[in-house]
């Protein structure tokens, strides 16, 4: 049976979460309803309860949802391959599927992209979040099977694996064989470690600060070959040396806020070699950035931002085998209630509770 409403923890503003209870509409025969397993607490997470990730408020957040559909129309049915009872993972992104960008296979660009998260309670019908027992689902969204037998909170880390998998091997095509540079030891760059030794990069690096230090070790458990304190040595020489002087065919940028791993990417990668830039600096300019070096060593710059569903499915197809022990990088369960705990820890502001994956698990 499904309830007459969710209890969702709604932000109101800026570092403001507050409980609400919300009605659950009746679907219509091209959406569904999700009863939320498990939803993943993210980097923007913070940023948006922090208020510089804008989002139009009162909103539910949480755009990491993992759970069953308890309620779904024939057409979505038909059109999403699943039914009543199965679980699935949601991406985060809501595309219209008929802009010339959508069209031409790009729907993470969708010049009319909708987000799970961004969009207010006030449009119904008001359940855009998973920080919520259920969820309304837009027929215009995408969702995998996944197996469910898996513990949710390793299941719903398709998320932040699935940006492992994009950023650090499809757009930079990471292949047997390669040395890639991974710069922030977070969940998102522990998960490009992750991907990388899947795809066969045979030299993996990990660059992190002095209190990383468990997360480096992580690293190196997932198959990093050497991992650099960023604040005792010197990233651009230790590369140098462990590459015999060739550089990085792939350097990842997945640290937040800091400049300096932009220009040391572009001192360490080879010739010809490919940068992706996915961690976000607040809009700071890059100071000592010359351009000429791009230009010199033919350098290709890709920026990156969320998931698509190739790198989602092999998220997936990496969680379901089982063979990478996930469960060593998650930290912490939260009760929907403790959302702004979870948030929080994540960004360090709880002092001694050091979170890496970490997810809000609702009671029902
Ligand atoms: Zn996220
Ligand atoms: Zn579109």
């Amino acid at each position: 049976m499904i309830p007459k409403s969710s209890f969702a923890m709604v932000q109101t503003g800026s570092r403001k979460l507050e409980g609400r209870e919300i009605a659950i509409p009746d679907i219509d025969d091209e959406s569904a309803i999700l009863q939320i397993e498990a939803c993943g607490i993210c980097g923007s997470d913070y940023e948006q309860f922090e208020g510089q990730l804008p989002a139009p408020l009162p909103v539910v957040p949480g755009h990491e949802p993992l759970g069953r559909i308890v309620a779904i129309g024939d057409g979505a049915a038909r059109r999403w391959g699943v039914d009543v009872g199965d679980r699935v993972a949601v991406e985060t992104l809501i595309a219209c599927r008929n802009c010339p960008t959508c069209v031409s296979g790009h729907y993470q660009r969708c010049t009319d992209l909708r987000v799970y998260s961004l969009i207010s309670t006030g449009t119904p019908p008001g359940l855009w979040g998973s920080y919520s027992q259920y969820m309304f689902l837009d027929a215009h969204s995408i969702v995998h099977k996944m197996d469910p037998k898996l513990p949710a909170e390793i299941a719903v880390m398709f998320n932040p694996l699935g940006a492992g998998y994009r950023w650090a091997v499809e757009i930079p095509k990471t292949g047997v064989g390669d040395t890639v540079l991974i710069m922030g030891p977070g969940q998102r760059g522990l998960a490009s470690v992750i991907a990388c030794r899947e795809a066969g990069a045979t030299n993996i690096i990990v660059t992190g600060l002095a209190q990383d230090t468990e997360k480096l070790a992580l690293a190196r458990r997932y198959g990093a070959h050497h991992v650099i304190d960023v604040e005792s040595e010197d990233v651009v020489q230790r590369v140098k040396e462990v590459t015999d002087g060739h550089g990085a065919d792939v350097a990842v940028d997945v640290s937040p806020y800091a400049t300096k791993p932009v220009t040391d990417a572009i001192e360490v990668v080879r010739r010809g070699g490919t940068i992706v830039l996915a961690g976000i600096k607040g809009y700071k300019p890059i100071p000592d950035f010359v351009s000429d070096v791009i230009v010199g060593k033919e350098i290709t710059i890709k920026g990156a931002t969320g998931v698509t569903s190739s790198g989602y499915r092999s998220a997936i197809r990496t969680i379901e085998a089982g063979n990478v022990d996930l469960a060593a990088m998650h930290t912490h369960d939260f009760a929907l209630e403790d959302a702004e705990l979870a948030i929080r820890t994540l960004a360090r502001e709880i002092p001694g509770d050091e979170s890496i994956h970490s997810c809000l698990i609702p009671e029902h």
